[in-house]
């Protein structure tokens, strides 16, 4: 396992849509092995492959109930709307408000290419919308429901 060098806000690599994962092979798990040990040495709570620079559908997130990976993620139900501040590992020193469903349901791939279905509410929908946003080069600056503003390192989750 490696850290991998996070992306930031103005690289544009995190505005380009990234390719469905075809393959499962020893760089996906190396690939989500490392996305996983770059996630929790920054304290955060999800990552998009994109964010290390790799253009593929890949996500993992841990909001402290165990780490979920997911290949190919789509968002396949959601319910309700939170209004809630949120941050980005891409985006250091920030945080903003953003409207998310309260509940989603996920569709997806393990690393070994099973078929996986996860329901999440709360701060894990928030993830699940958050890094799938990711996947299609769109962070959640652009989706702000009123100001950024400056935080301490660990005061709002980072995803
Ligand atoms: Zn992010």
């Amino acid at each position: 396992m490696a850290l991998r060098q996070i992306r930031l806000r103005e690289d544009e690599i995190l505005r380009k849509k990234c390719k469905e994962v075809k393959v499962f092979d020893d760089k996906l798990k190396s690939l989500l092995d490392d996305m996983a040990e770059t996630m929790y040495h920054h304290n955060g709570c999800g990552l998009a492959a994109p964010q290390v620079g790799i253009l593929k559908r890949a996500i993992v997130i841990d909001i402290g109930e165990g780490l979920v990976e997911l290949v190919n993620p789509v968002v396949l139900k959601t319910k309700g709307r939170v209004k809630d501040n949120e941050g980005c590992l891409s985006v250091p020193g920030l945080a903003g408000p953003v409207i998310r469903p309260r509940w989603a349901k996920v569709a997806g791939y393990t690393r070994d290419g099973e078929k996986t279905i996860i329901e999440g509410e709360d701060l894990m929908a928030r993830c699940f919308c958050h890094e799938v946003d990711h996947l299609e080069g769109v962070l959640y600056t652009d989706k702000l429901e009123g100001e950024l503003f400056e935080v301490e390192d660990e005061e709002e989750k980072k995803v």
